[in-house]
């Protein structure tokens, strides 16, 4: 990639990093307004809170893998897979910009083939 798609690339993922941090707080927020409703109408709503927080877990992953990436623009390495090292697919990285690996180490990873090690990216 040249200085300018770097820089693009960059740009991509802090907007979408300030978008995931938004739809975190809006969630976190809207969590807090159902514990403090009718605390004593037992929880009717316990299937709407769990879709929150799985939710709301799935975009802190996200907010992490952002991160991530964004780490990995900074040292040069944007867009090589941290499992094989090969390139990424431009097309997978333009989807799914914040992702950390190919489609062929993520389709074994899915599989439970090579687990990640903790703390990795899991997109
Ligand atoms: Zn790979």
């Amino acid at each position: 990639m040249n200085g300018q798609e770097w820089s693009e690339v960059s740009k991509k993922l802090e907007t979408e990093q300030k978008e995931t941090l938004e739809e975190i707080s809006h969630l976190r927020e809207a969590l807090k307004n159902e514990v403090d409703s009718d605390p004593d109408e037992g929880d009717p709503d316990l299937g709407e809170r769990e879709k929150l927080l799985a939710l709301l877990r799935t975009l802190e992953e996200k907010n992490e893998s952002l991160s991530h990436a964004l780490r990995l623009v900074d040292e040069g390495t944007y867009g090589i897979c941290e499992s094989c090292g090969r390139q990424i697919n431009p097309a997978r990285l333009e989807a799914l910009p914040y992702t950390a690996f190919c489609l062929e180490c993520k389709a074994l990873m899915e599989k439970g083939v090579g687990a990640r090690p903790a703390g990795q990216p899991v997109f």
